[in-house]
């Protein structure tokens, strides 16, 4: 059985400002073609519009209406998370 690889996203509503990290892991086996995302725990305001276990099409749904997907263009270099609580 592969491990699970955990770790959390930092989610940003583009239309109402609100952040949240969420909780996600993945199968961490190189040889899957698909790594069985899933989001363990959603941030507060925020909830599962349509679940997939592609990160790029799982839609989230923010408390003010906005939907967008889990996964955004923009990447966050490793160690490179904004600063929390600003
Ligand atoms: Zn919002």
């Amino acid at each position: 059985m592969a491990a699970r690889d955990r770790y959390s996203r930092k989610l940003e509503c583009s239309k109402c400002g609100r952040t949240g990290f969420a909780e996600v892991s993945e199968d961490d086996d190189p040889r899957r073609k698909n790594p069985g995302f899933r989001i363990d725990e959603m941030p507060a305001g925020f909830s599962t519009e349509r679940a997939s276990s592609d990160p790029a099409r799982h839609m989230v749904r923010c408390r003010c209406g906005n939907v967008f997907a889990f996964k955004q263009k923009t990447y966050y270099a490793p160690g490179g998370e904004p600063a929390r609580g600003h």
